[in-house]
């Protein structure tokens, strides 16, 4: 991918200082998503790192994960599978405990979503702390899943979220 269409895509994600809460400043990618052609560069990044790697499944974290996830697994002709935040989903689900900055959550995936196994690509908006997409690791590790990559459309370095991924290999493509 030309480094011009990562730069196009930097521009085009909207800094929104304060949201959720002070002194957090919310990368906002609803206008890469309203974009045709900006939507489309960012869906191919992810297949270009995808495509030739015999992925089975790609599993999106709620909810933004959703909207770059399950196009690309559309585009690859693979199955996706949400990990949703807990209460969310209607069927038994694993569970998956993370810390937050005040206090825990809880994630949970389908305990029939995955087979053991199945080579399977995480994808998400965007890597901050970790502690999201670690917990999605281990729904998926537990499953019997074969995690390839955690794959993220924005990285914010500062963080050291993909630490906290080891020893899953992590892959972003706007770092910050
Ligand atoms: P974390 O568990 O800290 O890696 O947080 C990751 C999740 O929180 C991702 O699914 C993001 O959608 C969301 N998130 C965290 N920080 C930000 C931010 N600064 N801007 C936008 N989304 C964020």
């Amino acid at each position: 991918m030309p480094s011009d269409s990562i730069e196009i895509l930097r521009m085009a994600v909207r800094d929104v200082p304060d949201f959720p809460k002070k002194g957090i400043v919310f990368k906002d990618i609803t206008p890469v998503l309203s974009d045709a052609a900006l939507f489309r560069v960012s869906i191919d990044l992810f297949l270009e790192r995808c495509r030739g790697r015999n992925i089975d499944k790609i599993v999106g974290i709620d909810a933004r994960g959703f909207l770059f996830g399950s196009a690309v697994a559309y585009e690859l002709g693979v199955g996706f599978i949400p990990i949703r935040k807990r209460g969310k989903l209607p069927y038994k689900a694993e569970i998956a405990k993370y810390s937050l900055e005040y206090g825990e959550a809880e994630m949970e995936m389908h305990i029939d979503a995955i087979r053991v196994g199945e080579r399977i690509v995480l994808v998400d908006d965007l890597l901050a702390t970790g502690g999201t997409s670690a917990a999605a690791a281990v729904l998926i590790r537990k499953a019997g899943g074969h995690l390839l990559e955690a794959q993220f459309l924005i990285e914010l370095e500062f963080l050291h979220g993909r630490k906290k991924l080891e020893p899953t290999p992590v892959t972003s493509f706007l770092k910050y």
